[in-house]
């Protein structure tokens, strides 16, 4: 039989932990019902500056919130050397997998991955770097192994190829099974599929890409190439609303090559997209990681706030540029969620992640692999060990492109060996 002291007190110990835990939830409840109710219901995007606030919410509100993983390489680009580094049997087939094999597992992982492809896709040779730059059709095949959902096409370099490259380009990727943007076959397909809708996990994406040009190569009709025009970005952003997404993207192809800070323009157009109600605007084209930021803003519209996150550039994820500072590049992953109960979404999280192209010397073609730089930084049983120099190297890049983010706080996610090998096994299953 138990003792009827102890008995007591257990009592007592329970129903105070009891009181504590209804307080501190409540507590919680408030400031997250406070965080909702001052921002736009109908453009509901706010970020939760204390992460406990998402922990300590009730089962029921727990259970009521979805989430949306989206990971955003840089600039997808096909240098000759990389070509040639690919190539199996000359102009018949090549293969990229060896560039993507390391990253692989984390744009698996994420819901929607998307790119900046940076090349076009003529169908046939001949294949070329720069200055026009065209690709075997066996790159998007290996990106889609790679796990990308979504290409943009919208840059410099979507004549690059003429109006063909323009209409086998997106014909190849619709063929994979990819979600494409910024670049179409003529007017009625843009009035039917722009802005392009993106619907997982119970939420709803609305994504836009623009151009600064096409390196004075025009544009043939019935093609369209999405040039940055504000009036026609407004009207097509009032297309993207009356969809009602959850969250607006843009991503831009913009600024100054080499650059490590944005310039003016840059700022003007992103802070105007952000008052136009758009909440995350990623930005390509200067081959070197731009800083991260997040304001708060209010709408031209009906001035009520919203949250923006601007990342002006990601600088490469894969290319042959030797530059300082190109080497390469960020991902950035942002997590979206969603109260249902509540009909308000936010940006829970957002982190990047640095890469760098390591350039493997074999006795055959040199190998082009991108690798997430923290699982080789520190690792004591490395998955892939690097000759000295390219060690240096790859440390360089990391310490400034961190240093430079960090100055904003932005956060990073630091993979780890483990990382990769688990999402490989999953992958592979
Ligand atoms: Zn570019």
């Amino acid at each position: 039989m138990i003792n009827r002291s102890i008995l007591y007190k257990y009592v007592c110990l329970i129903s105070s932990l009891l009181t504590f835990y209804f307080l501190f939830s409540c507590t919680h409840d408030l400031a997250n019902s406070y965080q909702i109710s001052t921002n736009n219901i109908s453009s509901p995007l706010s970020v939760l500056k204390n992460p406990l606030q998402k922990e300590a919410k009730s089962t029921s509100q727990k259970d009521s919130t979805r989430h949306l993983k989206l990971l955003f390489t840089g600039d997808i680009m096909g240098h000759t050397p990389q070509i040639r580094a690919a190539e199996i049997k000359k102009n018949k087939s090549y293969d990229y997998k060896p560039s993507f094999e390391y990253i692989a597992p984390i744009i698996r992982a994420a819901d929607i991955a998307i790119g900046n492809l940076e090349v076009t896709l003529p169908g046939r040779p001949p294949y070329t770097g720069y200055p026009t730059f065209k690709s075997p059709d066996d790159l998007a095949v290996d990106l889609k192994w790679a796990g990308f959902d979504v290409l943009v096409t919208a840059n410099n370099h979507s004549n690059d190829s003429g109006k063909k490259g323009v209409l086998h380009t997106i014909e190849t990727l619709k063929n994979l099974g990819f979600q494409q943007t910024g670049t179409f076959k003529n007017k009625a397909e843009r009035d039917l599929f722009y802005p392009l809708i993106l619907n997982k996990n119970g939420i709803k994406i609305a994504l836009l890409n623009y151009t600064y040009g096409t390196n004075d190569i025009p544009t043939t009709p019935p093609t369209i190439v999405n040039t940055i025009n504000w009036y026609t970005i407004k009207k097509d952003l009032q297309k993207a609303k009356k969809r009602n997404p959850d969250c607006i993207i843009v991503m831009v192809h913009w600024g100054d090559e080499y650059q490590l800070i944005e310039n003016k323009e840059q700022r003007k157009l992103a802070d105007w997209l952000a008052n136009q109600g758009v909440h995350v605007v990623v930005g390509a084209h200067p081959h070197v990681v731009q800083p991260i930021i997040e304001k708060e803003v209010k709408t031209e519209e009906n001035k009520q706030v919203h949250q923006s996150l601007i990342a002006y550039s990601l600088g490469n994820f894969v290319s042959n540029q030797d530059k300082k500072n190109t080497d390469g590049g960020i991902l950035l992953e942002i997590d979206i969620a969603k109260n249902i109960q509540q009909d308000s979404t936010y940006i829970n999280d957002a982190h990047f992640i640095p890469v760098w192209r390591y350039i493997q010397k074999t006795n055959q073609n040199d190998i082009y692999r991108i690798l997430p730089v923290a699982a080789v930084e520190h690792s004591k049983r490395p998955f892939i060990k690097l000759p000295t120099e390219d060690k240096m190297e790859m440390l360089d890049f990391l310490r400034v492109t961190r240093a430079r983010l960090k100055h904003n706080g932005a956060k990073e996610r630091r993979i780890t060996t483990k990382d990769i090998i688990t999402s490989t096994k999953m992958a592979q299953k």
